[in-house]
């Protein structure tokens, strides 16, 4: 190992794009709100913001600003000790602007803020409530960072009026280290899975794990069962991608058959839905895998 794997073909593929793409892109000037669906160029905004069979339209905006006070090792967000101050007017603004754009289904995520004593979930609760008031139809999941471990934040974003709480566990339990800030860990990450759900029984829970940095099937299994152990209930399982070449190194490109074996695996385990590909994120078609597995 220590050179860089070539890009399998199933990387390179084009991605479709629905009906409500253009209409939500064009919509999306002038109101000035920051997708991670564009920033990040993700590759599913085709399919994220077009929707599908449901025609829900799904986007990922980011809250509490672009710099994080963690550095983990597979993320090319930039990291500050002291990132500047929350801007108090973001959780109305953001809100307004979310509920005039016309989407279906919005997650809500930010950067980790150990700087504030919080840790930013009382910004998250406000633009939750403020989103819900102004437009009640639309369903809100917020993906959060783990408050180190500071249940009482979890508890104030689980009741906020949300509809999905999600917090990623990134990587199997043995990989954290290697992959995560030093400050997270999976039992923290778990712990606030479990939190959510106990404080508020009707929310789904959800978390993402990133397959290709070194992990063998028995700690995924491992990982799965200790997921469903703790209740969670939807799960998405994507490739990790390097984002430079500081990163950590990608160390396989896992073939679209084991993914698709891993979504078997988690639907056959009691999750609500598993969402398992190459491309899937966190985020990916959030909407559309709610819908079709709770209309069911
Ligand atoms: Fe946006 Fe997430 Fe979909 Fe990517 S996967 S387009 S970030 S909602
Ligand atoms: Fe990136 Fe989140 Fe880690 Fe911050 S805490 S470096 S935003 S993955």
């Amino acid at each position: 190992k220590g050179e860089r794997l070539r890009l399998p073909p199933w990387l390179k593929t084009e991605i479709p794009i629905g009906k409500n793409y253009n209409r939500l892109k064009n919509s999306l000037r002038d109101l000035n709100l920051h997708t991670v669906c564009e920033e990040a160029r993700c590759p599913n905004i085709g399919e994220c913001w077009g929707g599908g069979e449901y025609s829900t339209a799904t986007a990922t905006i980011m809250l509490m600003g672009d710099t994080c006070t963690r550095g983990c090792r597979f993320c090319s967000v930039k990291t500050a000790r002291l990132p500047p101050p929350l801007d108090p007017e973001e959780p109305y603004n953001t809100a307004k602007a979310i509920a005039a754009w016309g989407l279906d289904y919005v997650v809500l995520t930010s950067v980790d803020r150990d700087d504030i004593a919080d840790g930013g979930a009382e910004h998250f609760a406000k633009t939750v409530s403020h989103l819900k008031e102004r437009n009640p139809q639309i369903l809100v999941e917020c993906l959060t960072p783990d408050f180190r471990g500071d249940l009482a934040a979890v508890e104030k974003i689980a009741l906020s009026g949300l509809d999905v709480y999600a917090h990623n566990v990134e990587t199997v339990r043995e990989l954290q280290r290697h992959v995560r800030d030093p400050r997270a860990n999976f039992d923290q990450s778990l712990s606030v899975l479990k939190h959510a759900k106990k404080a508020n029984p009707a929310l789904l829970t959800k978390t993402s794990i990133m397959l290709g940095l070194g992990e063998t099937d028995q700690q995924i299994q491992n990982t799965l069962t200790e997921l469903r152990e703790a209740a969670v209930d939807c799960l998405t399982l994507g490739q990790y991608m390097q984002p430079t070449k500081r990163h950590l190194k990608v160390d396989e490109y896992i073939t679209p058959e084991k993914f698709a074996h891993w979504e078997k695996v988690g639907n056959d385990m009691g999750f609500v839905y598993t969402a398992s590909g190459p491309l899937v994120r966190s985020s990916y078609k959030a909407g559309e895998f709610f819908l079709k597995n709770l209309l069911k």
